[in-house]
């Protein structure tokens, strides 16, 4: 497929798990990429990588100004970069709750900040044609999950972000969507799984979860953002799409015993 030619877009968090996998999906589709992650590291041609940290404002100015000099522009914006958290909402003490906000949060708010000239400018520039915002917020957004309050409570903001973005654009031919993905298998849940007590029955549990009976993958999750992303989204804003092996819309019956 190459509907994504001619397209120019950016993914924070693009070096590992779903941003990467999201940033190689684009590219094979046609897109130019420019992957903005804390050290991009040696990326796959023809990803191009930036130095930014989501959480420092002069950084992603600076980032986004770059990769919008190497793609001639800026048409996709996916704002996928994030950090995790576990505990009750007891157990993160300050410094904690304002540092995974002001990755998950403002991040969003800073790279979308920095890129709104270039979607608009984009839209100028491609009669007929939108540009696209994808957040990567969570079904901690949406369900009640133990152990992650501050977690839910920043992708909680992203989901009202989202819509609230989606609703201040739309009349500028930005659209706003984002995915809430189940547990995916990134290198971000692998840590979280070499630190379980027991690792299988961890990863177990977590797919067991899941009604698919299995861990999402991060290309499942790219196609979902590239969707979201694309030509053929074009009447689609404001909306967050589970990727979650059903995990938020089912209520199954359990399995009868053999
Ligand atoms: P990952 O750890 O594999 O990748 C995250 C990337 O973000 C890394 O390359 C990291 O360097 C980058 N990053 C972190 N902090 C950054 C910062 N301050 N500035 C710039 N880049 C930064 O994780 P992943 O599982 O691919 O997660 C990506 C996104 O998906 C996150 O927003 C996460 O909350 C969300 N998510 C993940 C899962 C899951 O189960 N893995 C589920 C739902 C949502």
């Amino acid at each position: 497929m190459s509907d994504f030619q001619g397209v120019r877009a950016v993914v924070t968090g693009g070096a590992s798990g779903i941003g990467l996998a999201t940033a190689r999906l684009l590219a094979e589709r046609g897109a130019a990429v420019a992957v903005l992650d804390l050290s991009p590291g040696e990326l796959p041609p023809p990803l191009r990588g930036f130095t930014a940290d989501v959480a420092d404002d002069g950084s992603v100015r600076a980032a986004v100004a770059a990769a919008a000099e190497a793609l001639g522009g800026i048409d996709v914006l996916v704002n996928n970069a994030g950090i995790g958290a576990a505990g009750t909402v007891a157990d993160n003490d300050d410094a904690q709750w304002h540092r995974v906000l002001d990755v998950n949060v403002l991040g969003v708010v800073r790279t979308t900040r920095a890129a709104l000239p270039h979607l608009r400018a984009s839209v100028r520039s491609r009669p007929g044609a939108t540009a696209a915002i994808v957040n990567t917020c969570s079904i901690a957004a949406t369900a009640g999950l133990p152990q992650r309050a501050l977690y839910s409570a920043s992708k909680g903001a992203v989901l009202a972000l989202t819509l609230a973005m989606a609703a201040d654009h739309v009349r500028e031919g930005i659209r706003v969507n984002c995915v809430n993905p189940g547990t995916v298998d990134t290198p971000w849940v692998g840590r979280l799984l070499d630190a379980a007590d027991d690792p299988a029955a961890e990863r177990a549990a977590l797919s067991a979860r899941q009604p698919t009976g299995r861990l999402v993958s991060a290309e499942e999750v790219a196609a979902a953002i590239a969707h979201l992303a694309s030509p053929a989204a074009g009447s689609t804003t404001g909306t967050a799409l589970a990727v979650d092996g059903g995990m938020q819309g089912l209520r199954l019956r359990p399995e009868p015993a053999a």
